[in-house]
């Protein structure tokens, strides 16, 4: 069987440049093309430049070079160079799998419509041990539905640009979601002052920045007498870039829709 052709957008990040080390990693997988933002240093060099990987691929900030003949781009960039790349690969049938964080509501409306067109995996973390997370999270909110404060706590790098991270905003979706609640209206995005008491129906937010912290999250439910937490540390980008190329060989094998990393790995299923 031949190889899935994957493109990279963002393939000069941190996580861009982690990808074509997972890629090549991967057997069932092949780089195919490399994309970066106009009028960066890296424009024409090899895109394993970075891990000494020879890929043969040139990074280029033109789209059409950079998606030619590929099964699956692998996005990992910046929301608003996303929503353009989602418009080729509708137009010509390539599939995505997106791990660009940061997208406000409009943002999320243009990756659904892109999905009514082609088959698209969009994950705020695609590490295996985060996902499984969700899952557990989900559980353990039903069972602690009652005399338990619930706050996230989020730890990134000193490089985020997005607060508090998609993986947080995602627990607690989760949490509200099992909770019967709307994440919407009952959360609290960081205390000062005279804040008052805690409202027992809010689930409170803190957000961490410093170093070159991978990714650390802790979910706290606060009881009387006890307290629950479900934490989850990164210590390397290799676990959401060996997930990504996973779901992009999960999505090749799928029609178009919207998915996300618990379908790739079967979760939503056992929910
Ligand atoms: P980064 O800043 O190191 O890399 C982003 C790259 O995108 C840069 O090289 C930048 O030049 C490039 N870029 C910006 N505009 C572009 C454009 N118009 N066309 C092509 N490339 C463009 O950031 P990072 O740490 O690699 O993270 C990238 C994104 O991935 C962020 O949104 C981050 O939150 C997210 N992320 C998601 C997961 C996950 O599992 N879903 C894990 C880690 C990071």
């Amino acid at each position: 069987m031949s190889s899935l052709k994957i493109a990279l957008a963002g393939v000069a990040g941190r996580m861009g440049r982690v990808l074509v080390e997972a890629v090549a990693a991967n057997p069932a997988t092949e780089l195919s093309g490399a994309l970066t933002r106009s009028g960066t240093k890296e424009i024409g060099l090899d895109a394993g430049y970075a891990s000494g990987i020879d890929t043969g691929v040139c990074i280029s900030d033109d789209i059409a070079t950079a998606l030619a003949g590929c099964d699956v781009l692998i996005d990992f960039s910046r929301p608003d160079a996303t929503l353009p790349l989602l418009d080729y690969c509708a137009a010509n049938g390539i599939k995505a799998v997106i791990g660009t964080t940061g997208f406000d509501d409009a943002g999320k409306a243009a990756i659904a419509r892109a999905a009514e067109k082609t088959g698209i995996v969009f994950a705020a973390n695609f590490s295996v041990g985060v996902n499984l997370s969700f899952h557990i999270l989900d559980t353990v909110a039903r069972v602690l539905n009652e005399g338990y404060d619930v706050e996230i706590i989020e730890a990134h790098h000193r490089h985020k640009i997005d607060a508090p991270s998609g993986t947080a905003l995602r627990m607690g979706e989760v949490v509200a979601h099992a909770l019967g609640r709307s994440l919407k209206d009952c959360a609290v995005y960081g205390r000062e002052g005279q804040t008052g008491a805690r409202d027992a129906q809010t689930i409170g937010f803190a957000t961490v920045r410093g170093g070159d912290i991978v990714g650390d999250h802790t979910v706290l439910f606060a009881g009387e007498g006890e307290r629950v937490e479900i934490s989850h540390k990164a210590s390397s980008r290799m676990t959401f870039a060996a997930g990504a190329v996973r779901a992009a060989v999960w999505l090749a094998q799928h029609p178009h829709g919207l998915f996300d990393m618990q379908d790739v790995l079967g979760l939503k299923t056992a929910a």
